[in-house]
């Protein structure tokens, strides 16, 4: 399997997989192929809880073409729990910034091909 089938694999399990970086430990997304910090390829991989806190989000009450089965829903980027790092998914029927307060927690819940990680909110 390659990076990109193995991420959505572990996402169906409601899994975030991370690259951790054999030279120095920093950990990254899965989908990366260098390390942010020394710029070593060699990594282990780890597996976390797809479980995390809202960090931002972008609310998109009209959907565009392709997310019309979606209606309202917002892109958010959440801090994967005892991770460094943030990951963006997906999220249903968000119409208002009073829906999803900062901080909330999220989880993985599966990945679509069109709209990325799926979440829900827990
Ligand atoms: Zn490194």
């Amino acid at each position: 399997m390659n990076r990109r089938s193995r991420f959505i694999e572990a996402a169906s399990r409601g899994k975030i997989l991370a690259n951790k970086c054999a030279k120095c430990g920093h950990s990254t997304l899965e989908t990366t192929y260098f390390c942010e910090k020394c710029s070593s390829d060699i990594f282990t991989t780890e597996e976390y809880d797809g479980l995390g806190n809202v960090v931002t989000f972008t609310i998109q009450s009209v959907a565009p073409e392709g997310f019309t089965d979606a209606g309202s829903y917002a892109w958010v980027v959440f801090r994967v729990d005892g991770t460094t790092f943030n990951v963006s998914g997906f999220l249903k029927d968000i119409r208002a910034p009073s829906d999803l307060p900062i901080g909330s927690k999220v989880q993985v819940t599966g990945f679509d091909e069109k709209h990325g990680l799926l979440l829900k909110r827990v």
